[in-house]
């Protein structure tokens, strides 16, 4: 792995797995998710074209890694933090695979490193805002009290939520967290983003007629559509992102899968289309 990021190139937009699920509440098989997109884009199914024209297969920029190979549970964070940092200091934007939603802890740790002035925008059907759940402060649940916590954005914008509880409301009071709950949202309806932004997109977000193979299926969620609109309208540079929570095993004719590897083009052509980050484009 270390061989592979001295020779990125600055301004590389690199996809990296991080098979892991052991911060899982309820059901396992997240950590199957990067092998199954990756299965799919060379499968012949789809191609590597963006809706933009952009094509990614053979394009410089654009880079697949390969996963994270993870060591003991106890060291997963810090390996994490530290794989993505030396991406970072390499001038590298980096999309990752998840995985659980915890992965993107420590994503954003090594993000917060590099842009201080980080926006994060959060897709999720749920605000994972728990104090702790199960027993556990790294449960997936958790993921965005601790980002905030540790101050590692200025701003976090949650948009699909409808599976909060009277809790992670006074949590993300408390916390400051810009909330549109999916009774609210509309297509078209603005974030006001300003870069650099981080997007961390958490499958179940969809519908669950879009995306069944999921942990935690919450039905009254956007369309694939409504997804892909919300990533084209950001205006802002987008230096990173994720695709989380993937759960191949309970997917039904890649369905989900499949729209993963649509998100994860289209998200790594929105990062590609904002670089040089000179200018919030
Ligand atoms: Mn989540
Ligand atoms: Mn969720």
């Amino acid at each position: 792995m270390e061989e592979i990021i001295s020779s990125l190139r600055p301004g590389t937009v690199v996809v990296l797995g991080i098979p892991s699920d052991v911060n899982s509440s309820y059901a396992r098989g997240a950590s199957d998710a990067p092998a199954r997109i990756r299965q799919i884009l060379v499968s012949g199914s789809t191609n590597y074209c963006c809706e933009d024209g952009t094509d990614l297969e053979g394009d410089p920029r654009f880079r697949d890694i390969g996963d994270i190979e993870l060591g003991p549970v106890a060291d997963f964070h810090s390996q994490v933090e530290e794989t993505l940092a030396a991406l970072l200091d390499r001038g590298a934007r980096v999309l990752t695979l998840g995985g659980d939603h915890a992965v993107t802890v420590p994503v954003l740790r090594a993000y917060h490193k590099k842009y201080e002035d980080l926006s994060i925008l959060h897709l999720d059907a749920h605000p994972d805002l728990y104090d702790e759940y199960g027993g556990s402060r790294s449960s997936h649940a958790c993921t965005f009290a601790r980002v905030m916590e540790e101050g590692l954005a200025t701003r976090l914008v949650q948009v699909g939520i409808r599976a909060g509880t009277p809790h992670q409301s006074e949590q993300a009071k408390r916390f400051g967290v810009e909330t549109i709950e999916m009774r609210d949202w509309w297509p078209g309806r603005s974030m006001d983003l300003r870069g650099p932004v981080y997007v961390s997109l958490d499958m179940d977000v969809l519908d669950p007629g879009f995306a069944p193979g999921v942990s935690h299926p919450e039905p009254g969620g956007p369309s694939s559509r409504d997804v892909l609109g919300l990533i084209r309208s950001i205006k802002a540079p987008v230096v990173g992102a994720d695709v989380v929570e993937l759960n191949p095993g309970r997917d039904s004719s890649d369905v989900t899968a499949m729209a993963a590897v649509k998100f994860m083009k289209e998200l790594a052509c929105r990062m590609l289309a904002g670089w040089p980050a000179a200018s919030t484009g």
